[in-house]
């Protein structure tokens, strides 16, 4: 049985009664899973009042009350993670064991928000007469208003709803279309778990027609976006217009540093697992591999060899380690970047063209002899796609590494303690990963520089873009 579709507006569940509606497709199989909802203009208004009416009490909600309810949410998640698991892989595509991996994961960001929530602090300032008393508060922003993707439906959701209702806001909040079971999950849980009606609102709709709405309207006062960079602008250029807050998680193109001193075979086995994940559709994904001259052949010959092995099928299957890309749009997207390679005169050494048959499925790629300013080597690709290319000297991978607008992860593998600094002090990316895979962690926090975004999400940053300052003085 797949997840119920519904709005869900000041506690309520809503669908039907006239309103228009989109099908939900498993990207495996091609079968309609179930029908979405839109909402019409009024719900969307409904929705907005109902966060506003809410606020004035939620504001006011005990830190400890609000800890509660995010826990009890983070003990649902564990409890209802192998049917909503299950829900994920259906629409989103990804592995069961990864979809999985992403419910226990966020079970730890709504527990870590439950903890941090407690601990929001001001600051008292020293007067400069002794009977004056100067504090600074922190406030909760208001009504927020976030849209999530489909790459990890639950993940960037839950992220933006704990900092949302963990710091005493009420947030409207628009999920992904193609993957909204894992949204709709997390409504169900909250509302099981007391929260009242209106702190917590999903909607669903055209894209751009309901962020136009929510954003314009007087009554949100910050914005939250996870999604590719030039929407992101979009939005902020929107918000900014109407003055309100932003926090924006854009795309990036992360580069990987592979230097000759590397232990080169476990970087290459670990990168191109780490390749894979999702279908290589996530924001952090590793999408430029530069490696060092004498390493080169080495890394590539095992990168290869591992990602040959990748057993590519419906998630739902026994052993699968990589299904299909998230929706219909992404494989002429993923196609463009080979067409483009091959136009070049590069070598297409595995995969290239879309696995024939049902479903939306492109096996790994991996492209080599590429110049710098071909689109793969500047364009974020967000699929299984990976370009590898040899650098001679640290100053100039550095060079290469920064060139880009993007800022958001980079991977670096070296056993110099001295490299290590200088790439770590040098690489212009709001998440640089040494030796391993670490970004993403509740308890430390998840952002971009440059055009990969504003903010934070997670460790002691997440609650900073929901909450306003305030300062008091008396005598
Ligand atoms: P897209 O640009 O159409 O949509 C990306 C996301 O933004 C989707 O969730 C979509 O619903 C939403 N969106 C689009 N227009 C919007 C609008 N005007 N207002 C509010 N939300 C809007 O592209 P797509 O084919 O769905 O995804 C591909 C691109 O999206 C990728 O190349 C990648 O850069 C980006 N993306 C990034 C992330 C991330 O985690 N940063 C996640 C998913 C997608």
């Amino acid at each position: 049985m797949y997840q119920k579709l519904s709005l869900y507006i000041n506690g309520q569940f809503l669908s039907g009664e006239g309103r228009k509606s989109e099908e939900v497709i498993n990207p495996a199989t091609l079968e309609v899973l179930g029908h979405l909802p839109h909402a019409t203009e009024a719900d969307l208004e409904m929705a907005l009042q109902s966060a506003q009416t809410a606020f004035t009490s939620w504001k006011k909600s005990s830190p400890m009350d609000r800890s509660a309810i995010l826990r009890k949410v983070g003990q649902l998640t564990r409890d209802r993670a192998q049917e909503i698991a299950r829900n994920m892989t259906q629409d989103q595509g990804k592995p069961l064991a990864e979809a999985l991996g992403e419910l226990i994961s966020c079970s730890d960001h709504c527990d870590w928000h439950a903890e941090e929530c407690r601990r929001i602090y001001g600051r008292v300032i020293l007067p400069r007469s002794p009977d004056v008393r100067q504090f600074v508060l922190r406030e909760p922003i208001g009504v927020c208003v976030a849209f999530t993707p489909w790459n990890f439906p639950y993940n960037q959701a839950i992220r933006k709803i704990c900092a949302a209702i963990g710091a005493g806001c009420t947030i409207v909040l628009k999920g992904p279309e193609d993957s909204p079971s894992a949204v709709m999950a997390i409504a169900q849980m909250f509302h099981d778990a007391g929260l009242p009606p209106g702190v917590l609102n999903i909607v669903w709709g055209e894209p751009a027609k309901v962020s136009d709405y929510l954003i314009r309207s007087p009554i949100s006062r910050k914005v939250s976006f996870t999604g590719s960079v030039p929407v992101g602008k979009q939005l902020a250029a929107l918000a900014g217009a109407h003055m309100k807050r932003v926090t924006m998680e854009l795309g990036g193109h992360s580069p990987v540093l592979v230097f000759d001193d590397a232990d080169v075979e476990r970087a290459a086995t670990m990168l191109a697992k780490f390749k894979i994940r999702n279908a290589g559709q996530v924001c952090v994904s590793p999408t430029r591999f530069y490696v060092q001259k004498k390493a080169y052949d080495k890394f590539l010959a095992k990168f290869i060899d591992v990602l040959k092995n990748i057993k590519v099928g419906n998630g739902l299957d026994e052993g699968v380690e990589m299904g299909p890309l998230a929706h219909a749009r992404r494989v002429p997207a993923i196609s463009r970047f080979v067409e483009d390679a091959r136009q070049r005169g590069a070598t297409v050494v595995m995969g290239g063209d879309p696995i024939e048959g049902k479903g939306f499925f492109f096996p790994p790629t991996v492209i080599t002899g590429l110049k710098d300013d071909a689109m793969l080597m500047c364009e974020e690709p967000f699929g299984p796609i990976a370009p590898v290319v040899p650098f001679d000297d640290i100053d100039e991978v550095l060079r290469r590494a920064n060139s880009l607008p993007f800022g958001l992860s980079s991977y670096v593998f070296t056993n110099s303690l001295q490299t290590a600094t200088k790439v770590s002090n040098g690489l212009e990316a709001g998440m640089v990963n040494i030796n391993h895979f670490g970004s993403a962690l509740p308890e430390t926090p998840f952002g971009g520089i440059k055009d990969s975004g504003i903010g934070s999400e997670g460790g002691a940053e997440t609650f900073d873009g929901y909450l306003v300052t305030k300062f008091v003085t008396h005598i």
